[in-house]
């Protein structure tokens, strides 16, 4: 059988660099590093990195002392603020297309308009960019707000400017969709591109791919909300496709009578797992 690797599949820059950051933080502190949640949605990887030395905390009361790690979606400034204090070190693993974004949204307040983020309400990476702002935001200027449908957007008071900033994984058109509604709530409205392509990328050469095989194997975290998103895409295009998150799950009773399958995998699949699932594609 033929296994075509979609053109762009697997890690995303900031998580890979997020990740190689895990592991040399991890050799370099033998006390232990701690990231607050886990670093990558995906749980053969983040028990790599246990291996290695990582421990993932829910909160600071639970780090030992040492070192902590913030991934790759960033955290609020006061967390800085508050790892400092308690005398941690930070290894800061944000990715710097988040950093630029959540830059944008202090500047915005600072310069007095009303922050509107619009992404998922509650994505730690929103949640952060909403506490970046209010950082910014003068003493008696409204908070952040965060819109993510239509009725959110129709629901928002006007205001004489608004600054309007991305999650960095929202869809371009749906984006430039809530922003269209955003204008009749402002008499100014100043937006800020902050979309990272590689969430979209992955799904254009997975599309692209869906017309030349007859089945599309999606590898990735079953938590991972773009692998996932990945898979209902084949759904809806009515292709054959399966999620798995590693080879062994691979069943050969699902390719009779296929020629010719593809093989994507979500911005936090490591290589490794996508090689291995290539490979035993490439015996059946
Ligand atoms: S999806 Fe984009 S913004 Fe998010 S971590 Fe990856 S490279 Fe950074």
């Amino acid at each position: 059988m033929e296994v075509v690797l979609a053109q762009a599949a697997g890690f995303c820059y900031g998580v890979k660099r997020a990740c190689q950051v895990a592991f040399e933080a991890a050799q370099t502190h033998p006390g232990g590093v701690s990231s607050l949640g886990p670093i990558i949605h995906n749980p053969q990887m983040v028990a790599r990195l246990a291996e290695a030395g990582l421990k993932v905390i829910g909160d600071l009361e639970q780090a030992p002392v040492g070192a902590v790690l913030i991934r790759s979606h960033g955290v609020p400034p006061e967390v800085f603020g508050e790892l400092r204090r308690r005398g941690f070190e930070v290894v800061d693993a944000t990715c710097p297309l988040v950093q630029r974004a959540q830059r944008l949204a202090e500047s915005l307040a600072a310069e007095g308009y009303r922050v509107v983020v619009v992404g998922e309400p509650e994505h730690p990476e929103v949640k952060a960019l909403v506490a970046w702002a209010d950082a910014g935001r003068k003493p008696d200027a409204p908070g952040a707000a965060v819109v993510q449908t239509f009725a959110d957007a129709a629901a928002l008071s006007r205001a004489k400017r608004i600054g309007v900033v991305a999650q960095t994984t929202q869809l371009e058109e749906e984006y430039a969709r809530l922003v269209g509604e955003l204008l009749k709530c402002a008499d100014e409205l100043k937006v800020y591109n902050t979309i990272c392509d590689a969430t979209a990328k992955r799904q254009r050469a997975m599309l692209d791919l869906l017309g030349e095989v007859e089945g599309m194997v999606v590898v990735g975290g079953r938590n991972s909300a773009n692998t996932t998103r990945l898979y209902e895409r084949c759904r809806e295009m009515r292709v054959r496709a399966w999620h798995i998150e590693t080879a062994e799950e691979l069943e050969p009773a699902w390719f009779a009578g296929m020629r010719r399958v593809g093989v994507t995998a979500g911005a936090s699949t490591p290589d490794w797992i996508i090689e291995e699932v290539v490979e035993r594609l490439r015996g059946f």
